[in-house]
């Protein structure tokens, strides 16, 4: 390393030492001889930690943990004051340890350091908190009813919501702490426990939270993290009986299997799926702005973000000027390894990942697509691949239609906004849109005739905690977020009273 790379914390080294395992009713838990499997640095390619993969009966002991813990009330049935304050201690614990897991995070997924800090370490506290004050505000509603037997008979008739129970919350590897929070910090709220099963490659930030959980008070068993591949832990864990909940973020392929699984037991399910997310550009808009809204948008962790912009339809009387300045300005970002707080553009998640936008990059190449900027893998000893933008691409060719999840960035000319608005919803997803004009009229206009989740306009890509977030058609199903989530995590009991 360098010396302008970011110094790791001792604790850090301390914890990438360790040969994990999953962590199971309140500790560490290590199978006996199932093998182990490496954690890598991107940045450089190289192993970084190691942990021994949950089998099933792992998972089931895991899931059974979850289980007692729950139907023992020791969690679910605290005073709603309690659990607020229990969790608002867990946000604290994980602000006061933000650099150790920004670090973390940073090694482990390859993301900038600044991303880490910022937005997986910081925006997941204000995330905490905000959920952690649900807890006092599950509501019900009371209902007048019109029965008319026993004759003379006086009726009072309300809704509750009770916790969902078990619940599986299956985390991807982009940003693998704060997609763990948008699973945990809910359930919890409502009164759930929770068996957190991460990505493959990307276990080590769930696995110091279950230690942070505990830390704030969190009763064992209420939050067990489980660790291994997807085809078999996450698999035994989102088919097992004794789940009643699962919260999948991930793709579209597998979204499709879990709710399958899911669905033999009946088990409720939310599914946060993947994106092909269109910015439209229209002929007023601020170029300037556009372009930072593009980078901002759609380079963000490297293009790996579900809702990031990824195709970018540009009105034709403004196109030459747009593909020119964002390849200009695409052209100076600086790549580097992610704990350099200087680098603009980093590691990619895995040598697979690196492989797949290869591969996609070939696509463009074979399918006549215009490299503006970009194009080819860094130098950089790890998966790194060049910021890149693609023009005079047209609607059918590979990189508007499908999900890279890399860096790469393809600008589509159009005519009219008819013509314009038929590309957008040219997609099988439908996650997030984010329209450029300051013509209030038609961006109103155009609003409802988008296809999409979420809607921005002059932005894209900015959540909230209080916003429901989710996707139309194969971008998944459900909404977390708000009370949304409150929902998605509590099952609605009505009560029908006679006196
Ligand atoms: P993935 O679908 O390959 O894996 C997601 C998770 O599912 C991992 O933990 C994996 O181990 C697990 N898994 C794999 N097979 C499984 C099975 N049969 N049963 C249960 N679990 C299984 O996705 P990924 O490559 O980790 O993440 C990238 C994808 O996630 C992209 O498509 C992206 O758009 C999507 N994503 C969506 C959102 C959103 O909120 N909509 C957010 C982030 C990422």
């Amino acid at each position: 390393m360098t010396t302008e790379h970011t110094a790791v914390l001792s604790q850090v080294a301390e914890f990438v030492e360790r040969t994990h395992g999953s962590f199971i009713d309140g500790q560490p838990f290590k199978p006996n001889g199932s093998g182990s499997m490496h954690v890598f640095n991107p940045a450089s390619g190289e192993a970084l930690s190691c942990y021994q993969p949950a089998s099933a009966e792992d998972v089931d002991r895991a899931v059974n943990s979850a289980y007692r813990a729950f139907r023992s009330g020791v969690w679910s049935k605290l005073a709603p004051n309690v659990r607020e304050r229990t969790l608002l201690t867990f946000a604290t614990l994980v602000e006061e340890h933000g650099e150790e897991l920004a670090q973390l995070e940073a090694l482990n997924q390859g993301k900038s350091i600044n991303v880490a800090r910022g937005i997986d370490v910081g925006a997941s506290v204000d995330y905490m908190r905000y959920m952690a004050g649900w807890t006092t505000k599950i509501e019900g509603q009371t209902l007048e009813v019109s029965i008319p037997v026993p004759q003379g008979a006086s009726f009072n008739a309300y809704t509750r919501r009770e916790p969902a129970g078990v619940v599986a919350g299956i985390v991807p590897w982009n940003f693998p702490m704060m997609i763990a929070l948008w699973k945990v910090m809910p359930a919890l709220a409502c009164g759930c426990s929770v068996v957190i099963k991460p990505a493959d490659e990307t276990p080590l930030t769930a696995l110091r939270l279950a230690e942070l959980a505990r830390d704030a008070g969190i009763p064992d068993g209420i939050f067990n993290v489980i660790v291994g591949k997807g085809a078999e832990a996450g698999a035994a864990l989102v088919s097992h009986p004794l789940v009643n909940k699962v919260s999948f973020t991930g793709s579209t392929a597998v979204g499709k299997q879990v709710g399958i699984a899911a669905l033999e037991n009946m088990t409720r399910f939310t599914l946060e799926l993947g994106g092909k997310n269109p910015m439209l550009i229209l002929e007023d808009a601020d170029i300037e702005q556009a372009v930072g809204g593009a980078i901002g948008g759609g380079l963000l962790n490297q293009g790996q973000v579900c809702a990031a912009a990824s195709r970018i339809y540009v009105h034709k009387s403004q196109y030459k000027k747009f593909v020119e300045a964002l390849a200009s300005a695409v052209k100076k970002m600086k790549v580097g390894a992610g704990m350099d707080p200087s680098s603009e553009i980093t590691a990619l998640v895995s040598e697979k990942q690196l492989a797949s936008v290869e591969g996609y990059l070939e696509a463009a190449r074979k399918e006549g697509a215009v490299f503006a900027a970009g194009g080819e893998k860094s130098e950089l000893p790890g998966y790194f691949v060049n910021p890149t933008v693609l023009s005079d691409v047209d609607q059918s060719m590979t990189c508007v239609q499908e999900e890279i999840f890399g860096p790469v960035l393809s600008v589509v000319p159009f005519d009219s906004v008819e013509d314009a608005l038929m590309k957008v919803n040219d997609s099988r997803y439908g996650l997030t849109a984010s329209i450029w004009s300051n013509d209030l009229s038609r961006v109103m206009k155009l609003i409802p005739e988008i296809e999409a989740g979420t809607v921005w306009v002059n932005n894209h890509v900015p959540v909230d905690p209080n916003l429901p977030f989710g996707g139309f058609k194969q971008s998944g199903m459900g909404r977390e977020f708000g009370k949304s989530a409150i929902e998605g995590f509590t099952e609605l009991k009505s009560v029908c009273i006679t006196y």
